[in-house]
C-alpha cells in the first residue's frame, strides 16, 4: 500500500512502526458552529483511510480531537451571553450528529483540549526546561531557532520566513524571532483560564495536538492527517514542539486532503461562502454527501455544486439499486448451486476486488475504487437479467456489499429505511389486483401515482420490484 507523504513529497510504501498496528491522529474541528462541508472532507476521507487500513488487517487506533478553547468559541459565547463550555458542548454534539449521518466511525478517542490542560502545561514546561521555549510576561513562546529542522514539513526555510516577516509590521515585540509562536498566553479579563507556572492563562492552538497525540498514541505515530491548510503553520509547529520535546520523529506519514471549493475558491467560514453539512443534508441524504466527497481523489480540490451533488446522487442510486435488485432476486429465487460456467466466471468477480484494491493501494484512490464498484454493478445487473443461479447471485451480492462497506457507502440500513415503504407496497399490491381483474387503466394509474412519488417499478419473473429514481 502506497501513500503520499507530505513530509517527503512522494508516494511511499506504508510500513507501520509496530507490525500490524496503525496509530493515527487527525486534527478535528474548532467547535463554535455547525461543521461545513469543507470540514466534512477530512472526516470522511480519513475515516475511509482508517476503514481501508482495518480492511487490510491493521489494528487502528484513531484519535481525533475537538478544539474546545479558542477565541472564536469565546466570541460566540459572549455574543450569545453564554459560556464557552455551553457553546463547545452544543457544537461537539452537533458535529457527532453530522459525523454519524456521514457514516464516520467514532474515533478510538475524541480528546478535548479542556480535559488535557495538565498535560499541556507539562509539555510547555518541558520545552522551556529543554531550552526550546521562553516566557515573557506570562506568554510562553516556542523558540524556532532552537529547532534546526524547523520548516522541514512545509519546505520553508527559517531565514526566508524571518526575512519575509520583517517586511511586515511585527506587533509582538516580545518575540525573539518573528517565526516564534505562542505555546501559552496570559488570561484576558472575562476569558476562561487555567493556573500555570507562568500565571493564569490558556494554551496556544498548536501545542494541543502535540499533547493529545502524545497522550493517546505515544511519542511516535504512524499517520498524522488534516486539511492542506494545516501544513503551515499548524503541523510545522506540531513537528517542532513534539520532536524538540520527545527527541524522536513525531509522525512517519503526513496526509493532507485538498480543499472543497465554491466557484473555485476555498470554502471557509471567514469568507462566508460555506454550506453547513446540516444545510446540505436537508436537500440531499447524508450518504450522498459522503459519496460526493469520495468521488474525487482526496488530494485534489473538489468544486461543490448542486449539479455535482445530483450526479453523485444518481451514481449512488445506481449502486443501491443493483444491491436491491440482487437482494430481491436472491429472496425470490429457489435455491440453486452455481453451474460449472458460473464457477469459472466467479473468478471474474475477484477481478473487481483486485481493481478496487489496486486503486485503494495507490494512495487511497477512492475515485477509481468507485469506478471498480460501478463495473461490478454492470456485471451483477447483467447476471441478474440472465438468470444466474441463486448461489452465484449470493456471491455477487457478497462482493458488492464487501466493497461498499470498505468505503462506507450504500449501506444496507439506508436501503431498508424508506418512510414510504408501507404505502408503496400497498399500491403495488393494489396494482397487482387491478391487473388480475384486467383493469389496466387502474393499474396504469397506480404506476403513474408511484412514478409521481419518484418510484419506478419493474415487473420481473420474481415479482414486482420497486426502487427510487
Ligand atoms: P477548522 O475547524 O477550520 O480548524 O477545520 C477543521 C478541519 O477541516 C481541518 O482539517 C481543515 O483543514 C479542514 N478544512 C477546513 N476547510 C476546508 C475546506 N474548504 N476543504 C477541505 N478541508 C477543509
Ligand atoms: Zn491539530
Amino acid at each position: 500500500m502506497k501513500l503520499y507523504n507530505t513530509l517527503t513529497r512522494q508516494k511511499e510504501e506504508f510500513v507501520p512502526i509496530e507490525e500490524g498496528k496503525v496509530k493515527m491522529y487527525v486534527c478535528g474541528p474548532t467547535v463554535y458552529d455547525y461543521i461545513h462541508i469543507g470540514n466534512a472532507r477530512p472526516y470522511v476521507v480519513f475515516d475511509t483511510v482508517r476503514r481501508y487500513m482495518e480492511y487490510k488487517g491493521y489494528e487502528v487506533t484513531y484519535v481525533q480531537n475537538f478544539t474546545d478553547v479558542d477565541d472564536k468559541i469565546i466570541n460566540r459565547a459572549n455574543k450569545e451571553g453564554t459560556t464557552m463550555t455551553e457553546i463547545s458542548t452544543k457544537y461537539i454534539n452537533e458535529a457527532f450528529h453530522d459525523a454519524d449521518g456521514l457514516n464516520v466511525k467514532r474515533a478510538s478517542v475524541h480528546p478535548r483540549v479542556t480535559e488535557e490542560m495538565d498535560l499541556i502545561i507539562e509539555m510547555v514546561k518541558e520545552l522551556e526546561d529543554k531550552g526550546h521555549a521562553y516566557a515573557v510576561d506570562g506568554t510562553v513562546y516556542f523558540d524556532t531557532k532552537s529547532f534546526p529542522e524547523y520548516g522541514k514539513l512545509s519546505r520553508k526555510n527559517l531565514d526566508d520566513l524571518i526575512a519575509g516577516a520583517s517586511d511586515r509590521v511585527t506587533l509582538d515585540e516580545a518575540k525573539k524571532s518573528s517565526t516564534d509562536f505562542v505555546l501559552w498566553k496570559p488570561k484576558k479579563e472575562g476569558e476562561p483560564s487555567w493556573a500555570s507556572p507562568w500565571g493564569d492563562g490558556r494554551p496556544g492552538w498548536h501545542i494541543e495536538c502535540s499533547v493529545m497525540a502524545k497522550h493517546h498514541l505515544g511519542d511516535s505515530i504512524d499517520i498524522h492527517a488534516g486539511g492542506e491548510d494545516l501544513v503551515f503553520p499548524h503541523h510545522e509547529n506540531e513537528v517542532a514542539q513534539s520532536e524538540a520535546c520527545n527527541g524522536v520523529q513525531f509522525a512517519k506519514y503526513w496526509l493532507h486532503n485538498g480543499f472543497i471549493t465554491v466557484d473555485n475558491e476555498k470554502m471557509s467560514k471567514s469568507v462566508g461562502n460555506f454550506f453547513t453539512v446540516r444545510d446540505i443534508a436537508s436537500h440531499f441524504p447524508y450518504e450522498v454527501i459522503r459519496f460526493f466527497i469520495l468521488n474525487g481523489h482526496y488530494r485534489s480540490p473538489i468544486n461543490f455544486s448542486d449539479e455535482l451533488m445530483k450526479a453523485c446522487q444518481n451514481g449512488l442510486e445506481r449502486i443501491k439499486n443493483a444491491k436491491k435488485e440482487l437482494r430481491f432476486y436472491i429472496e425470490n429465487t429457489a435455491d440453486s448451486a452455481m453451474t460449472e460456467e458460473e464457477v469459472a466466471q466467479s473468478v471474474e468477480l475477484g477481478k473487481y476486488k483486485e481493481q478496487f484494491e489496486t486503486a485503494m493501494d495507490d494512495d487511497f484512490n477512492t475515485a477509481d475504487a468507485i469506478s471498480a464498484i460501478y463495473e461490478l454493478v454492470r456485471f451483477t445487473n447483467t447476471g441478474v437479467k440472465a438468470g444466474v443461479s441463486k448461489a452465484y447471485a449470493v456471491a455477487m451480492e457478497d462482493m458488492l456489499i464487501h466493497l461498499c462497506d470498505v468505503l462506507g457507502i450504500a449501506q444496507a440500513e439506508e436501503v431498508a429505511v424508506d418512510e414510504d415503504a408501507a404505502k408503496i407496497e400497498e399500491l403495488i399490491a393494489k396494482r397487482a389486483e387491478a391487473k388480475k381483474a384486467k383493469d389496466f387503466a387502474a393499474a396504469d394509474a397506480i404506476r403513474d401515482e408511484l412514478s409521481a412519488m419518484g418510484i419506478t417499478i419493474k415487473d420481473t419473473r420474481q415479482g414486482v420490484q420497486w426502487f427510487r429514481g
